[in-house]
C-alpha cells in the first residue's frame, strides 16, 4: 500500500517537473513546430497599410466544378515559392459536406508531416499565414487552415490551433468568396467590402452562382414550389438519371455528369427561369421532365383560374424581378407560359411576357406585377 502511494507521489511529482520546465502541449498550440520568422510568400503589388477584415465563417453553398482565380493563383505562388509537394484538389465533386472544394474555393497542398523537407515548408507558410492575428491570412482571403489533424481560423484567432482530423499529407486551405475571387489586398492592393458569397433561393438546393459580389442579406429562401420523384444530381455523379437527364438536355448520353452537362444544365436553367445553379435540382427537374411532378403549388389551375387567384391575394402587393415564391407560379399561370417554366423564379422569361402584358393594355413596360398588372390580364382574356 505505501509502496503503491509513494509511485503515485513519485509520477505527480514527474508530470509537474515536466510541465514546469517544458511546457507540455496545450489547446492552440500548432499542429507541428512553426518557424519564428518565416519566409512566407511575396506579394505582387506593393500592400496598402489597411489590411482586408477577417472573413467570418462563409459556408460552401454552391455547386461548381470552377476553380476560382484566388485559388488558383495562390496555388501556383505556394508551389513556386516553395518548391515542394505537389498540387491537390481545388474543385471536387458535390458530394462532400463542408469544405468549399465544391465553391472551387479550397485547394489541398500535398506536404506530408513524415517528409522533413515538405514539412518544414508547411510550417513556413502556415506560420505566415497565421502570424500577427492572420494579418497574412486577411490579406490573402484565408478563412482557414487544417493540417496534421488541426485547424486555424482567422474567425477565430484567439482559440488558436483547434483539434480536427487527417489532413497528415497535405494542407487544406480555404479561402473566403473575397479570397477565391482574388479580390484582396495581396494581388490588387486594395482592400475590398467583404463578399458573402451566392445565396440559395429555393430551400434545400444549391445556391446559383453570380459573377458579382454579395455585400449584403440574402433574400428570403422560399419553399420549393414543385417537386418530383427526382433526388439530384450534380457534377461527379454517375449513372442512369444522369444519361435520362443528358437525353432530355440533348447532350452526349455518357452517363456521367461532366462538364458539357454541367454547362448544359446552366444553359437549360437561364432558358427557362430556373436559378442557374449547374445541379439538376428540384426546380430543374420539374421542368426539363414534368411527368416526374408529385406536387406543384398551383397544379389544376386554369389561366383564368390563376388570374383571379391573382387579383384576390396578389393585387395589394408588387412582384418584381428576382422573386422567388409562390405567387411567382400563379402569376407564370396566369401568363400562360409553358409547363415547364411554371417555376416560381421571377427572371427573364418571366420579365418579357409581363412586359407583354403591360404594352399590351398601354402600361409602363416595368416588370413590376401589381394590382393593375392582374386587372390588365384579366380583361385580355376575352
Ligand atoms: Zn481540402
Amino acid at each position: 500500500m505505501l509502496v503503491v502511494r509513494r509511485m503515485w507521489i513519485a509520477l505527480v511529482a514527474l508530470v509537474l517537473g515536466a510541465g514546469l520546465l517544458a511546457s507540455p502541449a496545450v489547446a492552440g498550440d500548432p499542429p507541428i513546430s512553426l518557424p519564428s520568422s518565416p519566409t512566407g510568400l511575396k506579394a505582387p503589388v506593393d500592400l496598402p497599410d489597411e489590411v482586408d477584415p477577417a472573413s467570418p465563417y462563409l459556408p460552401q453553398t454552391s455547386c461548381s466544378p470552377l476553380d476560382m482565380p484566388g485559388a488558383l493563383m495562390l496555388r501556383d505562388l505556394v508551389l513556386e515559392t516553395y518548391g515542394e509537394g505537389r498540387s491537390g484538389a481545388i474543385s471536387r465533386g458535390c458530394t462532400e459536406g463542408v469544405s468549399e472544394h465544391s465553391d472551387g474555393r479550397a485547394w489541398d497542398w500535398i506536404v506530408d508531416v513524415d517528409d522533413k523537407q515538405e514539412k518544414a515548408a508547411a510550417a513556413d507558410f502556415i506560420s505566415w499565414v497565421t502570424r500577427n492575428d492572420g494579418r497574412n491570412a486577411r490579406r490573402l482571403g484565408i478563412m482557414y487552415v487544417i493540417y496534421n489533424k488541426k485547424i486555424w481560423a482567422v474567425y477565430n484567432t484567439k482559440a488558436g490551433w483547434r483539434p480536427s482530423y487527417g489532413h497528415t499529407d497535405h494542407v487544406h486551405v480555404s479561402l473566403s468568396w473575397n479570397g477565391a475571387r482574388g479580390n484582396v489586398s495581396f494581388w490588387t492592393g486594395e482592400v475590398s467590402r467583404t463578399d458573402y458569397g451566392p445565396c440559395v433561393r429555393f430551400s434545400g438546393t444549391y445556391a446559383a452562382r453570380t459573377g458579382s459580389p454579395r455585400t449584403g442579406d440574402c433574400p428570403a429562401v422560399a419553399p420549393l414550389v414543385a417537386r418530383t420523384s427526382m433526388g439530384d444530381r450534380q457534377y461527379g455523379r454517375t449513372g442512369g438519371t444522369v444519361e435520362k437527364a443528358q437525353g432530355l438536355l440533348k447532350v452526349a448520353r455518357t452517363g456521367r455528369f461532366d462538364a458539357a452537362t454541367w454547362t448544359a444544365v446552366r444553359r437549360y436553367q437561364r432558358a427557362h427561369d430556373i436559378p442557374y445553379t449547374g445541379v439538376l435540382d428540384q426546380p430543374t427537374w420539374a421542368s426539363l421532365s414534368p411527368g416526374s411532378l408529385t406536387y406543384r403549388a398551383v397544379k389544376g389551375y386554369t389561366k383564368a383560374e390563376a388570374i383571379a387567384y391573382g387579383i384576390e391575394h396578389y393585387s395589394g402587393s408588387a412582384i418584381t424581378r428576382g422573386r422567388v415564391a409562390k405567387a411567382v407560379v400563379f402569376l407564370q399561370t396566369a401568363l400562360g407560359l409553358p409547363v415547364a417554366d411554371r417555376n416560381g423564379f421571377y427572371d427573364s422569361v418571366t420579365l418579357a411576357a409581363v412586359k407583354q402584358v403591360q404594352e399590351d393594355a398601354g402600361m409602363s413596360r416595368d416588370g413590376v406585377v401589381r394590382g393593375a398588372e392582374w386587372q390588365a390580364m384579366a380583361d385580355a382574356l376575352d
